[in-house]
């Protein structure tokens, strides 16, 4: 396992865990008992279960003809937006609360910027009847009203963050204080493969039910389980951890991430993180981020919520600088215009981030005898206000 993490918690430069000395006994328990716990049949069994009937997995490998036609290689679609809430995010928050509960844990806190990993995690707590605090920004709060009050609904109780910029780290910062003030009863259910080691590993490890399915579809698809390329979008870069996975050390497979470039790269409005990233550390974790020279976080942008995040998960930051994965970047406009083709030749509204990876099949080189699979990571449903505000301002007419 070449690119797998190293026993002190590093993808080759990136990775570690640089965390306050008061988290680290809570860290350290977690480091401790994560591999155990997971791979206990029992624990397999209980995931495996809800990922089935609570879930619907498995999700469907689709094979989109006009989409295929379009750009002259077969197309696939790994349908994570047919997931319970809509999104991947699932995976990764039903294996975090399992794991919770076998560690004796009774209090579950999250953060959240735009609200889906909010909304993942109220879920499963409702599922599994654990309280359930999620931090929140209070300007995110009143730009995702929704949100709020699906979490509300689910019986979480949602805290607006009024210190700093009152949106995502501020968030962070407030789950991180209460972590250390409550290190034994709470669990921090952490959305991406960010955070201090053993989170990106153990998030990677519940998403990787991704690419198995998408092995054993192919299989019987195509009588091969190794596609030419998989593509997936990068935010914190957990949809595309759990579609990458089992072909890490396939290097016939071409590994495409995409991220998100806003304005575009040189506007000053991106969250280009791999071009204009550079070595720092960010949310416990050594890894590229988006810096000003003395180490200030700027600011991110993009049109879509799950890609406005000014770092990018270790794992990545090493596939991309190893060469094992490519990046392209794809603005708001280029992937507001995927969003439209998808629906309008395939009949799924994907969501915006996905509509980034979507958008990143002009730019590849494609022959037809190519398979790619792509990591459809959510609906676009959660993000119809966003869409219709979008194509009134630009003039497109919705309806032909
Ligand atoms: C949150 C989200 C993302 C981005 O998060 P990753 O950890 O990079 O996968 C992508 N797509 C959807 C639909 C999301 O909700």
């Amino acid at each position: 396992m070449k690119y797998a993490v190293d026993e002190r918690g590093y993808y080759g430069n990136f990775g570690g865990a640089y965390i306050p000395e008061m988290l680290y006994p809570a860290v350290e328990e977690l480091r401790q008992q994560y591999l155990n716990i997971i791979y206990d049949p029992s624990f397999q069994e209980e995931f495996n279960n809800l990922l089935r009937d609570y879930v619907g997995r498995p999700t469907p490998l689709y094979l989109a003809k006009r989409l295929s036609e379009k750009f002259g290689a077969k197309i696939y679609l790994k349908r994570e937006d047919l997931a319970h809430t809509g999104a991947h995010k699932i995976n990764n928050t039903i294996g975090q609360i399992l794991l919770a509960k076998r560690m004796g844990k009774t209090r579950i806190i999250a953060e959240t910027g735009a609200g889906q990993h909010g909304v993942a995690t109220a879920t499963v707590c409702a599922l599994v009847g654990l309280e359930c605090v999620v931090y929140m920004g209070k300007i995110d709060t009143e730009r995702q009203k929704p949100n709020v009050s699906r979490m509300q609904l689910l019986g979480a109780t949602v805290v607006p963050v009024t210190s700093g910029s009152q949106t995502l780290k501020d968030a962070t910062n407030e789950a991180i204080r209460d972590w250390i003030s409550n290190p034994v009863d709470t669990h921090y259910i952490i959305g991406s493969v960010v955070g201090p080691h053993p989170y990106p590993d153990m998030v990677a490890r519940f998403q990787a039910i991704i690419s198995e399915e998408i092995k054993a579809q192919l299989l019987e698809k195509e009588g091969t389980d190794k596609p030419d390329y998989v593509v997936a979008c990068v935010g914190g870069g957990s949809n595309a951890a759990g579609a990458y996975y089992h072909f890490l050390d396939e290097e016939e497979v071409n590994l495409i991430a995409v991220e998100a470039a806003g304005h575009g790269i040189d506007t000053g409005f991106s969250a280009a993180t791999s071009v204009l990233g550079t070595l720092g550390i960010i949310h416990g974790s050594k890894t590229l981020l988006m810096q000003t020279e003395d180490g200030q976080i700027v600011e991110p942008h993009s049109i879509s919520a799950g890609l406005d995040y000014p770092g990018i998960g270790p794992l990545h930051a090493h596939l991309i600088e190893s060469g094992r994965a490519k990046v392209y970047s794809v603005t708001d406009d280029e992937a507001m215009e995927a969003l439209v083709m998808c629906s309008r030749m395939e009949g799924i509204i994907p969501a915006i981030e996905s509509s980034h990876a979507l958008y990143a099949l002009n730019k590849m080189e494609l022959k037809p005898t190519d398979v790619v699979v792509l990591n459809l990571s959510g609906r676009g449903d959660k993000d119809l206000a966003t869409i219709i505000n979008y194509l009134d301002n630009i003039d497109v007419p919705h309806g032909k």
